[in-house]
């Protein structure tokens, strides 16, 4: 399973999408699930993400280039048409 970090408190985790062991937050919006997947070591390597679950401890919330949260945002939303495809053949 991925490695993730909490975007609002910084603890680890397991997976992207959810909830935090910590503080109990679940990225719901598509920012928040599109920086929930950024911060994983699916795309980051461990100590960068280390690095990013330092400053939200510090209270300094990463920023995604613009670049990069496109990217992450297209993936997001393949990754959601996919998943109704498969519910739709499941009913
Ligand atoms: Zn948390």
């Amino acid at each position: 399973m991925t490695a993730a970090i909490c975007i609002k408190c910084g603890e680890f985790k397991l997976g992207a999408w959810t909830a935090c062991p910590k503080c109990r937050a679940l990225p719901r919006t598509e920012d928040e699930r599109a920086l929930a997947l950024a911060m994983t070591d699916h795309y980051f390597n461990p100590e960068t993400l280390e690095q990013m679950a330092q400053s939200i401890r510090e209270g300094r919330p990463p920023h995604l280039d613009s670049e990069t949260r496109e990217r992450i945002v297209r993936e997001l939303r393949t990754a959601d048409k996919t998943m109704r495809k498969w519910q739709q053949q499941a009913q």
